[in-house]
Order: structure tokens, then sequence, then C-alpha cells
């Protein structure tokens, strides 16, 4: 062993040996023990760090890329169709997070997706009836079966009337769906509006043997776009009208309560069984389906009425009892919420 290497070990060996145990040093080296043994633990030592680092590495690198790789593969399947595809969440971290977060988004568009399919499906159904009416009448005239009269122009005229107003009905919720349903709120007296909507169908109500009344304390003021607000409570009462038999009764009542304002509508008609209440604001929902088709509805008037009156920041509510008559009442905020400007 060269001289400038024992003197080496000798320096470094110096502050942690007696000093008579080093004169031993030389036969240490030289019988390769101090390099041996210490070179020995540390070599095992490194490697044992070495594994247990890698090994925790990869277990966690797993834990990691396995629920990012499931959320790939979710998307893709998503993507492809495959529209219930959703990822299993377990823990609590960011990932699990991304995975719970990852399966909502899934559930609400799949949600959304089977309302669009319900809504084509619908719209197809509602203009086929008008669409087939039309159709039948102008083969009889082209046959010569039918005699092109006033009678016969004035049927042509009610059925495209039912189309043209099933699309405008479409529109009108197409535009609250975007967000593009603009209110222009002003003060208003809401008695005034209410005792306009009766007088507007006073006539109809005067045919039909309906009394349709109007109770109010006396001006009551609140901020609204007027002739939105006509539409939403004309809907309630034409509704009104058509399920109220000759002999009864339709009462516009307009309350003023605390920060709100509510404007409702109480018949004693038919009434809504309880069990068609929680959806009877869903687009094409009908309590009686061939009868409300028979007299022109389009299943539309009450979701249009909802987005009329949540336009304004308010909310409509419903109670009724089978045989008894229903209440339709509209809460509006005494002031808007929403910007004049808008
Ligand atoms: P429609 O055009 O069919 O009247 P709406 O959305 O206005 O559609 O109403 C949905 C359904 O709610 C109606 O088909 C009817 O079954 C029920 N309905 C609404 N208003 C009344 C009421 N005042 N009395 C009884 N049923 C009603």
């Amino acid at each position: 062993m060269p001289e400038c290497l024992r003197e080496g070990y000798r320096t470094a060996y110096q502050p942690y040996v007696a000093a008579p145990a080093l004169l031993y040093i030389d036969d240490a080296v030289e019988g390769g023990l101090i390099a041996t043994a210490g070179g020995g633990r540390m070599l095992g030592a490194v490697g044992l760090v070495l594994a247990v680092a890698i090994g925790v590495t990869v277990l966690a690198g797993r834990r990691l890329v396995r629920p990012i790789r499931d959320l790939t593969g979710a998307a893709q399947r998503m993507e492809a169709g495959e529209r219930d595809a959703r990822v299993e969440v377990n823990g609590r971290d960011d990932v699990a997070r991304l995975g719970a977060a990852f399966n909502s988004m899934a559930t609400s568009l799949e949600h959304t997706e089977a309302q669009r399919r319900a809504m084509v499906s619908d719209i197809a159904h509602e203009l086929r009836t008008p669409l087939t009416t039309l159709r039948g009448y102008l083969e009889a005239a082209q046959d010569g079966v039918v005699a092109i009269d006033a009678a016969f122009i004035a049927s042509l005229l009610d059925e495209s009337v039912l189309v043209q107003r099933l699309v405008d009905d479409l529109q009108q919720l197409a535009l609250a769906d975007a967000g593009q349903l603009h209110v222009h709120p002003e003060p208003l007296d809401a008695v005034e509006l209410a005792t306009q909507v009766a007088t507007a169908h006073g006539a109809r109500a005067a045919a039909a043997g309906v009394a349709l009344s109007v109770e109010a304390p006396s001006p009551v003021a609140v901020e609204a776009d007027p002739a939105r607000l006509r539409q939403a409570l004309g809907n309630l009462v034409a509704n009104a009208l058509h399920y109220t038999p000759a002999g009864g009764h339709i009462c516009i009542r307009v309350d003023s309560r605390n920060t709100m304002v509510a404007l409702s509508v109480t018949d004693t008609g038919e009434g809504i069984p309880a069990e068609h209440l929680p959806r009877i604001f869903e687009r094409f929902y009908r309590a009686d389906p061939s009868r409300s088709r028979d007299t022109g509805g389009s299943g539309l008037g009450l979701a249009i009425t909802r987005s009329l009156i949540e336009a304004h920041g308010g909310h409509v509510a419903v109670q009724s009892t089978l045989a008894e008559g229903s209440n339709f009442t509209i809460h509006l905020p005494r002031v808007s919420p929403v910007s004049p400007h808008r």
C-alpha cells in the first residue's frame, strides 16, 4: 500500500480512535479489514435506501397513475357514445375529487342528453297532429271530396295557428335556455295589470259561463316587465278557463307580503291529481294528455310561465285538490333584481 494512502487513513481516523490503536492501522488496512467492513456496510446501506426509494416511488406512481388512466379511459368511452361511463372514486385526495367531479359532470351530461332526446321526440309528436290534419284537409280538397269554402279555409287556418303557436312557444323557451329571455322591469301597479288580464279574458269567461274576478286591497307597487308579466298571468288564467266547467269561478288575487308580491289565480275547476303536481311545470307535461291536446294546449304554457317569472327573480307555486280546484301563485320580488338596462 503506498505511503500516501496509509497517511490518509491515519489522518482520517485520528479524531475517532485512541492513539495506540493508530499503531495497528497499517495491519488493519493491509488485511483489508477497514475498507472491506466499512465499504460493505456502506454499500449495503446505500443499496437498501435506494431499493426502498425505488419501491416507494413505483408504488406512489402506480397509485397516482391508475386513477388518471381510469379517467382517461372513461372520458374516451364517453366520447365514443357510452354515456354511462363512470370512474371508481376511492379516498379524498385531489385525484379522488377529480374523479368525483368527472362522475357528476357525466351524470349531468347524460341527463341533458336524455332531456334533449325527449324534447325532440315531443316536438315531432306535437307537430305531427296539426300537420297530419292539414295534409288530410288539402288531400281531400285535391280529390274534390270537400268544397273549398269559408269553413274549410277557417279549419286550415286553425291548424296553422296551432303550429305557429307551438313554434313561438318553443322559440321563447329556447331563448330562456340560452339566458336570452330579456326582461325590462319598470315600476307598475300589479292590481292594474291583473285587471287588464281579467278584462282580456272576460269575453271567453263569459262565453264559458265562468265568473272571473279580481281581488286586491289597493294598488300594489312592483318592478316587472309588464308585457312578460301579463303573458305569465294570462297563461294561468287561460289554463284556469280551460279546466273550469260552466258555473265555476276564477279569482285573481294580488297580495303584498314584505319584500314580495304575490299574484294568484284560483279556480274551482277539475283540479290536478297529486302525483302530477311535481312535474306540472315540465315541458310538454300534461296531467291529462288527450284532453289538453284536444283543447289546443301545447303543454308548454306552464314551462313558459315559470321561465318568465324566474327571469324576474321570482318563482311560481301550485296547490291543487282533485275535483275542487287549483291555485297557481306567482311570487315576485317587489324590487326587481334584474337591471332595467339588461
Ligand atoms: P297545456 O298547454 O296543456 O295547458 P300547460 O303547461 O299550460 O300546458 O299545463 C300543463 C298541464 O297542467 C295541463 O295539460 C293540465 O293537465 C294541467 N293544468 C294546468 N293548469 C291547470 C288548471 N288550472 N286546472 C287543472 N289542470 C291544469
